[in-house]
């Protein structure tokens, strides 16, 4: 018996030691958006985490050492691409010091791979400018059809990295597909009474929702990304808005409110908090929750603000 107690002890931290993962490949992202749809391409062979939170500014997180230490062990990165993580991934990633997720690696993953991307710059971009948009708008995962394509590269990911699970990555990521495609039918149904309608966001982040569901965007609250408004501009904004019968302007929780409720009010509208990012606003813990939200209540706002039209 006493053998057989120190044949276990000698064992068992052993076994515990080689016992298989939670899950057969851990990724990690820099948005909820995109750990939401690895999360239903990988099903229960991924575990997916986000970096930054849906109610943090993806622009701009603070590259704590508690990041780097939670993708230490990751298998996958992916990245929003486009520079959206651009001011903080840098600095995260080489922190991490895990040679599988770094640039170049077969572990990093640029999502907007694929996408059609919007307000490419033409001439040359000065960051002195504040322009943090410098590839174009990184904000297309307010498009559901984009994410179907982010969909189908991370199937193709996950396949390379873990192909005895190859044949299900694709299969959830055709589900995924099916959903979205039935989802994406019910929503603009909901936004069809608003087409042409105008909004104005806090920052340049609904140009891809305003293109897929025929919304007219009129400027924006922040002067150009990533500069905060001076109260003169806020008021030229204001007037024109009153001008031009535009009522509705939408802010995510991590930007200026005030800024939103005093443009809204002196124009004689109304201002609304949504979220572009999953898990920004109660309510939204995937992706297909998130557009319920999203669509439902800027319909909503459309709807008592300019009846329909
Ligand atoms: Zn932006």
């Amino acid at each position: 018996m006493k053998s057989l107690i120190r044949c276990l002890s000698i064992l068992m931290p052993a076994l515990l030691a080689g016992a298989p993962a939670h899950a057969d490949l851990q990724v990690a992202t820099s948005l909820t958006d995109l750990a939401s749809v690895a999360q239903f391409v990988g099903g229960k062979h991924v575990t997916a985490q986000s970096l930054c939170k849906g109610y943090e500014d993806p622009h701009f997180v603070p590259a704590k050492p508690s990041l780097m230490k939670s993708i230490q062990h990751a298998d996958v990165f992916i990245s929003t691409g486009l520079e959206l993580d651009g001011g903080w991934l840098p600095l995260v990633l080489p922190g991490s010091r895990n040679p599988k997720i770094q640039p170049g690696a077969k572990g990093f993953v640029d999502a907007s791979q694929g996408v059609d991307v919007l307000e490419k710059p033409t001439g040359t971009v000065s960051r002195a400018a504040g322009d943090i948009h410098p590839l174009g708008n990184p904000h297309y995962y307010a498009d559901p059809k984009n994410l179907e394509v982010v969909a189908r590269h991370l199937a193709d990911v996950f396949s390379e990295l873990d192909p005895a699970n190859a044949a299900e990555y694709a299969a959830n990521a055709k589900t995924f597909q099916e959903k979205m495609e039935a989802s994406l039918e019910k929503w603009e149904k909901v936004m069809a009474p608003y087409k042409g309608a105008s909004i104005v966001p806090y920052h340049p982040n609904f140009v891809y929702f305003a293109e897929r569901f025929g919304l007219k965007l009129f400027g924006t609250v922040e002067p150009k990304p990533g500069i905060p408004p001076s109260p003169r501009y806020l008021n030229d904004l204001a007037e024109s808005m009153k001008k031009a019968g535009v009522a509705v302007v939408v802010y995510q929780p991590y930007y200026n409110a005030d800024a939103c409720k005093e443009v809204a009010k002196r124009a004689g509208g109304t201002a609304l908090a949504i979220t572009t990012e999953v898990g920004g606003l109660p309510g939204t813990d995937d992706i297909f929750s998130k557009f319920d939200v999203l669509v439902s209540s800027i319909a909503e706002a459309l709807s008592s603000k300019t009846g329909g039209k």
